[in-house]
């Protein structure tokens, strides 16, 4: 694994887009522009090329979000994840990982239908669910 790996993320406050060290992910990096918080409360989208080197560096539970822009449940189902990430703020770190473009981790995950969720702890699958769910039931499986 390459110790420079990096994620792009964009700033929610100023658009910017980033190139965040995989290996600060839990740091608090901050915007290279606005200087604000760039990932505190945010959904990571994460690519085959740095998912690994995410995964590794952080402490919390991931949950992984399959999606792809096709899927009317996905598009339905994201402002309810992005309001879980909010709401669990420092407590787990959500990730949205397009299965189109990032097929490695949708063959690695056995990703059959999307949205399927699936956490993370520790670098092993605990829980997955797949089908649309609320914001409520996204925070509830991060925590449990
Ligand atoms: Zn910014």
């Amino acid at each position: 694994m390459n110790d420079d790996t990096r994620f792009h993320a964009t700033c929610p406050h100023c658009g910017a887009t980033n190139r965040v060290p995989a290996a600060r992910v839990d740091e608090h990096p901050v915007c290279g522009r606005c200087a604000k918080p760039l990932l505190d409360g945010q959904v990571l989208a994460l690519s085959d090329a740095d998912f690994d080197a995410v995964l590794m560096a952080t402490d919390r539970p991931l949950l992984v979000d399959f999606w792809a822009a096709w899927c009317g449940p996905c598009r339905m189902m994201a402002p309810a994840f992005a309001q879980a990430a909010q709401q669990l703020g420092e407590r787990a770190l959500l990730v949205k990982v397009d299965t189109d473009a990032n097929l490695q981790l949708a063959q690695r995950f056995a990703i059959r239908s999307i949205p399927t969720l699936v956490k993370i702890v520790q670098g092993r699958e605990v829980a997955r669910t797949s089908g649309a769910v609320p914001a409520g039931a996204i925070v509830q499986m991060a925590q449990g």
